[in-house]
C-alpha cells in the first residue's frame, strides 16, 4: 500500500492529462472490463483502505432517497432531520453529504456508518463495475482522488487489450 500511496502521492497530478488520454482510448468492450476487474482484485488485495480514506477526506459522498432513509433509521432519527442535519441538496435534487471530510468519518479513518453508508460509498470507485470505459471524466478524477485507481490505470497501460 505505501508504495502505492506514494507513487500517487508523487505522479497523480503531472499524469492527469497523459492518464485522461489513454482512458479516452480504451476499447469500449468487455476486454476492457474484464482487465480492469482483474487489476481491481489485484490492487484491493495490496491495498488498505484505512491507511487512505482520501475518498472520505476530500468528496462528498451522493446519497439517494433509500440510503437516506436507511442511515436515519440507523441514527435512530426521521428521514427529514437527517437529511437537513448531514445532506445538501444540489440543482438537480441530488443529495450528497454536507461535510467534507466526511461527518461520519472517524480519527482513525473508519466509517461510523459502516453497515448502512450510502450505495456511492460502497461501489466507489467503481473499478470492478461494467462501463468502465465509458465513464473517462470520472475515471480521470478519480485518479487524483483514489491512489488505487491511479494504480490500476498504470497497470492498465501494461495489458494489451
Ligand atoms: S481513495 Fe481509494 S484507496 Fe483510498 S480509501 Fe478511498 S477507495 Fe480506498
Ligand atoms: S459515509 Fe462513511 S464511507 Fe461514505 S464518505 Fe462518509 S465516512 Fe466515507
Amino acid at each position: 500500500m505505501k508504495e502505492i500511496i506514494e507513487a500517487w502521492k508523487t505522479n497523480a497530478r503531472t499524469d492527469f492529462e497523459k492518464n485522461k488520454e489513454f482512458l479516452r482510448s480504451l476499447p469500449k468492450g468487455r476486454s476492457t472490463d474484464k482487465a480492469v476487474s482483474e487489476l481491481h482484485e489485484q490492487v484491493f488485495n495490496e491495498s488498505d483502505c484505512l491507511k487512505c480514506a482520501n475518498c472520505c477526506k476530500t468528496t462528498p459522498a451522493l446519497v439517494t432517497r433509500p440510503d437516506a432513509k436507511r442511515i436515519a433509521k440507523h441514527l435512530s432519527i426521521p428521514p427529514k432531520t437527517f437529511i437537513r442535519k448531514y445532506l445538501l441538496e444540489d440543482i438537480d435534487g441530488e443529495l450528497m453529504i454536507a461535510r467534507v471530510p466526511c461527518t461520519f468519518l472517524n480519527e482513525d479513518n473508519t466509517c461510523q456508518i459502516y453497515e448502512v453508508r450510502p450505495q456511492a460509498c460502497r461501489e466507489y470507485p467503481h473499478t470492478n463495475q461494467s462501463g468502465f470505459s465509458r465513464r473517462v471524466k470520472m475515471n480521470a478524477n478519480n485518479t487524483i482522488v483514489c491512489p488505487a485507481v491511479h494504480e490500476i490505470v498504470n497497470r492498465l497501460k501494461a495489458i494489451d487489450l
